[in-house]
């Protein structure tokens, strides 16, 4: 199947699953209020599940989108509004970490909004969730690499295994699956979309001493 044919599928099929998944939440909305003290948490576990599903399309969603690009949504993007728009997404995640977050000046580039506010946000959500003992600090940055920008996005986080490094970028490779929420999309997305927009995406880490995401 091309790109442009898994794209209408997996669309069929987030559609799809969200209409069913609206039904049982409002159901589950309803039922709990129906319930005694004693069923409570089970209805607390329905919502979880809920919330984790509804994760999970919202992340099928973007890797869908990240699949097949029209040229013709490409133009000037300044990275440091996505940045700041990215960030703006993630506020009360970056509140609840206390996490710094510094970026240099960062230059504007030919290419599409709103999957490099996605490119960004995947990056930087990571780089607060997999964080070590200390308040994450994240810095972005970007160099010039002879016609291309080579942007960095270092964080002081747990670090990954060197082993590993070119397996996180494909779908649901996921190092720490039981203790920490996600879909084990974010990378493969984001590595569709540099490439959309002609570049290359690693990682250069160590275990315990954080990691640095790289991408033309
Ligand atoms: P997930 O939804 O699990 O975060 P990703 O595709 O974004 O999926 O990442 C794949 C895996 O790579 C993660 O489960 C995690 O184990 C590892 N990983 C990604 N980013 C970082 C990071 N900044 N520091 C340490 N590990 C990371």
């Amino acid at each position: 199947m091309s790109d442009r044919d898994w794209q209408q599928f997996l669309d069929t099929a987030v559609h799809d699953l969200r209409s069913q998944l609206r039904t049982i939440a409002t159901s589950c909305g309803l039922l709990s209020e129906e319930m005694s003290d004693n069923t409570a948490e089970l209805t607390q576990r329905l919502d979880d599940g809920i919330a984790r599903m509804t994760a999970l399309l919202k992340a099928l969603d973007e890797y869908s989108l990240a699949l097949h690009v029209e040229d013709s949504s490409f133009g000037p993007v300044p990275t440091e509004s996505v940045v700041r728009s990215a960030l703006s997404e993630i506020a009360s995640m970056v509140k609840d970490t206390a996490a710094i977050v510094d970026y240099t000046p960062l230059p504007s580039v030919n290419g599409n909004w709103e999957l490099l506010s996605t490119l960004f946000r995947n990056l930087l959500t990571n780089g607060l969730q997999y964080r070590g003992p200390s308040p994450p600090r994240l810095t972005i940055s970007a160099e010039r690499d002879d016609d291309a920008w080579r942007f960095a996005i270092r964080d002081n986080g747990i670090g990954i295994d060197a082993r590993y490094h070119d397996q996180i970028f494909t779908p649901f490779k996921r190092l720490h699956a039981s203790d920490k929420s996600g879909s084990g999309l974010g990378l493969a997305t984001c590595k569709r979309i540099v490439e959309h927009h002609g570049g290359r995406i690693w990682v250069e880490s160590t275990i315990g001493d954080g990691s640095t995401f790289f991408f033309t």
